[in-house]
């Protein structure tokens, strides 16, 4: 308690620093998703609280905090505060609270200060946290086990607050959490709400109930019908509309003032394209929140913001999606889409997922946090996804699988993308023939990426997954494979990872390690080219080259690193995975 007291007041009152995954922006150098807020974490700001952290185990709350490290607020005046290094007119807290004893959850609130005026309160809940036993989880304490203890609440503020001004997250005495976890603030300034656009089709036209009030799904489908007949964009102005089921949309513009401004909110609100294969062509969705009321994870239920079959020429940008069981799933056969500039937070189960057949997709600049699954995945089930792009993404803290997964799939490019803070069964990226996925083919490049406190201890296996993981459990992996200039950074446990049958023709050029266990670990069959390795702070500083007949080339990496060593191919020490996960 002295040393956090310490820490919390020799803070300066200097700007926050402004970091995204706890990493300064300007070491970013372009890499993931372009996003509109400044981040601030807790535990880089003046705070008087206890800061909790660094923890990588399943079931420690720090664990899942952008950074694994937050700070927790235990009583009335305790605060976190950060000084705003731009001006912003609204803010997004990632938090967490105790659950209720049912597991059903408990709501709370936490006062935004400036000075001493309380200029807004955020609405905070454990409802959609708090997951308990084994996959595919539970709302049940009693099972144990619990996590996916973290949720956003976000708020604009009534007026914007300049660069300089020192806002405080606040207990007081009308919030009746126990404790309150503060994790990071996302401050942006949000722009003025836009007009609709010229002839649009009002849903308000059509009886929705801006209030949120009344069910606005048949109002919904209406205008869907009136912008299709007539060839106009449907508007979404401002206002909550409750709509309680999926909605289809084919060959229709939909367009709000602007995700802070215009909600489509409900338990099963989504929109969905056809059913493939005769899917959806010539949708365009953006401007609006799609917000819906997913509590826990029910593997047979359809419940994405975005569904169905959405292809030929489509285009799905600026919206924000949050509590969904998945934010997007798309089902092949489809051709052509663009995903872009999207907030996908606080699901039950995959952020983003093309899964099987989509063909000429490109996902850019989506953002992905609190995936309660792989944050963005491409699944070649039935039928291969082909020449997809996921570029300029970033996912943050899943708390299950990957940041970014491709499981099967024909000439997929992975560039220039942010993962950190995986948590469990996964690495920040992952390629694999799993899943009963249409095996890899073509050219499967990953390039530019940056994974900051990736891959995760297995406690079945006994061994680490690294930060970036190829697994061939299903088939042997034999396309041409280029991990061209990526960066790993404080990795968990083995940075990069060849697991399973065979894993053939991998051309490493340019790789940076900053920090893992062990840079090399090869268990399978095959064969890899490895030119421009730069390994630091490694516990082993050789390779765990586990299976004989795996064929490895080395040049220009410091002959240190190819030296094999045994050691690293079997079950961890615990004291080693205990050390490991203590950071
Ligand atoms: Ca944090």
């Amino acid at each position: 308690m002295i040393l956090a007291a310490l820490f919390a007041w020799s803070a300066s009152a200097a700007a926050t620093p402004m970091t995204i995954a706890a990493v300064p922006v300007e070491q970013l150098h372009g890499r993931g998703a372009a996003v509109p807020f400044a981040e601030y974490e807790a535990e880089t700001a003046r705070f008087d609280g206890t800061p909790i952290g660094p923890s990588r185990r399943l079931s420690d709350i720090a664990a899942e905090a952008s950074g694994r490290r937050a700070v927790r607020l235990d009583r009335i005046g305790q605060f976190v505060e950060f000084t705003l290094a731009r001006p912003a007119n609204a803010v997004t807290v990632r938090y967490a609270i105790p659950d209720s004893p049912s597991g059903s959850g408990r709501d709370s609130t936490i006062g935004v200060y400036v000075g001493q005026e309380r200029v807004a309160s955020l609405q905070l809940t454990s409802r959609y946290g708090w997951f308990y036993g084994r996959y595919p989880f539970s709302n049940r304490p009693s099972d144990g086990a619990a996590h996916h203890f973290f949720d956003e609440a976000r708020q604009l503020l009534p007026r914007t607050l300049a660069a300089g001004t020192r806002v405080r997250l606040k207990v007081d005495g009308s919030d009746p959490a126990p404790w309150t976890v503060v994790d990071l603030a996302d401050f942006e300034q949000v722009a003025a709400p836009r007009p609709a656009p010229e002839g649009a089709v009002d849903l308000t036209r059509f009886g929705a109930d801006p209030t949120g009030r009344r069910d606005s799904t048949r109002a919904l489908e209406e205008a869907i019908r009136a912008g299709q007949r007539t060839r106009r964009p449907v508007w979404v102005g401002r206002g909550i509309f409750r709509v309680d089921s999926h909605v289809i949309v084919d060959r229709v513009t939909i367009a709000g003032a602007g995700p802070w401004y215009s909600i489509l909110k409900g338990r099963g609100c989504g929109l969905y394209g056809k059913a493939a294969p005769h899917g959806s062509a010539r949708v365009h969705l953006s401007g609006f929140a799609i917000l819906g009321d997913v509590r826990e994870r029910v593997d047979r239920e359809r419940l994405a913001a975005i569904g169905g079959s959405i292809g030929g020429g489509s285009t799905i940008r600026d919206l924000w999606i949050q509590h969904h069981k998945t934010g997007i799933w798309l089902d092949g056969p489809l051709d052509g889409i663009t995903i872009e500039n999207l907030r996908i937070v606080d699901n039950s189960a995959d952020g983003l997922n093309l899964a099987g057949g989509a063909a000429n997709a490109t996902i850019r600049d989506v953002f992905v946090r609190n995936s309660g699954d792989d944050g963005i995945a491409l699944w070649s089930r039935r039928s291969a996804d082909r020449n997809v792009t996921i570029a300029n993404d970033t996912v943050i803290a899943p708390v299950l699988a990957n940041g970014i997964a491709v499981y099967g799939g024909r000439d997929i490019v992975v560039a220039n993308n942010l993962a950190a803070d995986t948590l469990t069964e996964g690495g920040g990226i992952h390629l694999a023939n799993r899943f009963h996925a249409v095996p890899l083919s073509g050219r499967i490049g990953v390039h530019g990426n940056l994974l900051v406190r990736t891959g995760s201890y297995d406690p079945h296996w006994r061994f680490g997954i690294g930060a970036v993981w190829l697994y061939a459990p299903d088939a042997p992996i034999d396309a041409a494979i280029d991990l061209d200039d990526n960066e790993l950074v404080d990795t968990t446990l083995p940075a990069l990872q060849f697991l399973g049958e065979s894993i053939a023709e991998v051309q490493v050029h340019g790789l940076d390690i900053e920090g893992a266990y062990d840079w090399l670990q090869v268990q399978s069959a095959g064969s890899a080219r490895f030119a421009g390795v730069r390994a630091r702070g490694l516990d082993h500083v050789g390779s765990g080259r586990c299976n004989a007949s795996f064929r490895a080339t080395f040049a220009n990496v410091d002959p240190a690193l190819t030296k094999a060593e045994a050691g690293l191919c079997g079950a961890l020490d615990p004291a080693v995975v205990d050390q490991r996960l203590s950071r």
